[in-house]
């Protein structure tokens, strides 16, 4: 292993006498620790003390250069969980001429992105916080190519799905255990640390309740190019064929106990054939092949639903939620099959029906046991009908209940897939558009006295300049009206290029008068330069 960065085959001496003279050169991006990502030349990473090193001489670079506030709370967050304290990123300074008394540096010549991975045991947190943050990140800086080398500090082992961060890029990742294999004081010619936050779409709940991001980034487009990208590198190609429904299992906890009830009921309900898969029988790839082609998906809520990624467009995801869990209040799947351009539709169904759930208080605690609380708390949590609200990630009756098995209630999973499925066809939709309309164009007022108390307002413009590019089932302008010196304004929506306003218009007095286009009710261009109008 050691020789993979044999320095026999990059000039060591160079190398050296660079770092010796240079010292480490940062420069990053981002305002604050969570959104900052840092480029270096020549960090390093001292595995005994297991710090990252920067080394100043006359020519080292640190930008920003914060001072001590490089502490408050850190430079950077390693993982893509935002501002969480086992996440954060430093190093120790030192100054060039130190290196004379420490071993002797090892040089990776790759070009390295580091970074934490958040929970590699989970397939919800590899993709989420691990796989499109990296693959986005590494689409963000050129360097950062097939030949990119990885490198995982989050102290972890491989874990159970390591072979999906190797189709990342074509070198192996390293993880922080190895990196004392290679030598005392490694340095990274050219490294990127930390990770894009641009794709994450939930937070889980570590200051306040979990939910969808107040400001998600990403759409549907980039989720799929990165499930095509993956498919891809696995040799997945998605074949016609028939229509089936998968129903995605779990074995060992959240059981479904009437599986093979639900699976009769979906068949017929259907009209077609059903497929079970689950992470302990099957390959990650077959399941991922057998997903990419299905017409439903159905499983409990876990971290199993994120492969709903992989389901083609118009296809249906459907998530089982256990007894006295709301579904509205853990929602990754459902806010991720509703992002725009994801073109997934998405049912959620619950029990609500005591006698259909089995609890298993005597479990360990981490498996949702509740036998260690005191006898007044189980009391209160065998007795509730829905969790209450909660934070992240120790909540014992959140844990109690998310993992009760279920007997599904089939006549009121059907009623919900029937009231919410657009039935036939469920894969063939329409893919909708995603281009807005540019300014109108032109915008010009002209008014008319009629009376004392009597006016008219005439707006017209011109068509967005790429309107005429376009084929677009609906064009509607909308134009707001302003009485200067007030706080609120009349919206209106109109068919046409010009409309005369006389309601509401009063002589002798200025309003404020701004246009944009809308296409199909809901891709809103911007707004022209607003118009003074005096009647
Ligand atoms: N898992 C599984 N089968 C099971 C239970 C769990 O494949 O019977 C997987 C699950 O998909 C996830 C990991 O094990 O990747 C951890 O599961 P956990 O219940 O801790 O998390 P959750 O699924 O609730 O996110």
């Amino acid at each position: 292993q050691s020789q993979e960065f044999s320095q026999a085959h990059i000039d060591y001496h160079g190398a050296l006498l660079t770092l010796q003279e240079h010292g480490t050169r940062m420069v990053c991006t981002g305002k604050m620790h969570t959104d900052r990502i840092c480029r270096f030349d020549y960090l390093c990473y001292c595995t005994e003390a297991e710090e990252f090193v920067f080394f100043h001489s006359n020519a080292s670079v640190m930008l920003p250069n914060l001072g001590p506030r490089r502490f408050q709370p850190a430079l950077l967050d390693l993982s893509s969980v935002e501002d969480h304290n086992t996440q954060y990123f430093n190093f120790l300074e030192l100054p060039a001429a130190a290196l004379k008394f420490m071993p002797k540096p090892v040089f990776v010549p790759d070009v390295t992105l580091i970074l934490n991975r958040f929970n590699p045991d989970n397939l919800m947190h590899i993709f989420h916080d691990d796989l499109l943050p990296i693959y986005y990140t590494m689409q963000q800086y050129s360097d950062l190519d097939d030949e990119a080398r990885l490198i995982f500090m989050e102290g972890w082992s491989e874990g159970a799905h390591f072979d999906l961060y190797r189709l990342l890029s074509s070198k192996q990742p390293l993880l922080k255990e190895q990196l004392k294999t290679f030598g005392k004081l490694m340095c990274f010619t050219k490294s990127y640390v930390g990770l894009s936050k641009m794709t994450t779409w939930y937070q889980y709940g570590f200051v306040q309740p979990q939910g969808p991001k107040a400001n998600i980034l990403i759409s549907g487009n980039e989720i799929r190019q990165f499930a095509s990208f993956l498919m891809e590198r696995l040799n997945i190609t998605q074949e016609e064929g028939d229509d089936y429904i998968v129903v995605f299992k779990r074995t060992t906890n959240r059981l479904i106990l009437n599986e093979a009830e639900l699976l009769l009921a979906l068949a017929q309900e259907f009209q077609m054939r059903t497929v079970t898969v689950s992470l302990e029988e099957h390959s990650f790839d077959s399941i991922i092949q057998i997903i990419s082609g299905a017409t439903m998906l159905v499983s409990m809520h876990g971290a199993q639903m994120i492969t709903s990624m992989f389901l083609p467009r118009g296809a249906a995801a459907v998530e089982l939620f256990p007894y006295a869990i709301n579904p509205e209040q853990y929602t990754p799947y459902k806010t991720l099959a509703s992002l725009p351009g994801m073109d997934l539709q998405y049912v959620a169904w619950r029990n609500t029906i005591e006698e259909n759930t089995v609890t298993y208080p005597d479990r360990p605690w981490d498996q949702g046991g509740i036998v260690h609380l005191e006898k007044e708390e189980q009391e209160r949590i065998l007795a509730s009908k829905e969790v209450p609200r909660h934070l992240c990630c120790r909540n014992p009756e959140w844990l109690f209940r998310i993992y009760q098995d279920t007997t599904v209630d089939i006549a009121s999973f059907l009623d919900v897939l029937r009231e919410t499925l657009k039935k036939p066809n469920l894969k063939k939709v329409k893919v909708a558009s995603t281009v807005h309309p540019g300014r109108v164009r032109e915008p010009k007022c002209q008014t008319s006295v009629q009376a004392t108390n009597e006016a008219k307002l005439s707006v017209s413009w011109q068509i967005p300049w790429n309107l005429k590019y376009l084929k677009v089932k609906e064009v509607k302008y909308e134009v707001w009206i302003q009485e200067q010196g007030e706080n609120t304004y009349m919206p209106y929506i109109l068919p046409h290029q010009n409309y005369t306003f006389s309601e509401n218009i009063k002589p002798f007095t200025t309003y404020l008068v701004w246009v944009r286009c809308i296409f199909n009710k809901n891709l809103l261009g911007p707004f022209a330069d607003v118009l003074t109008c005096k009647t």
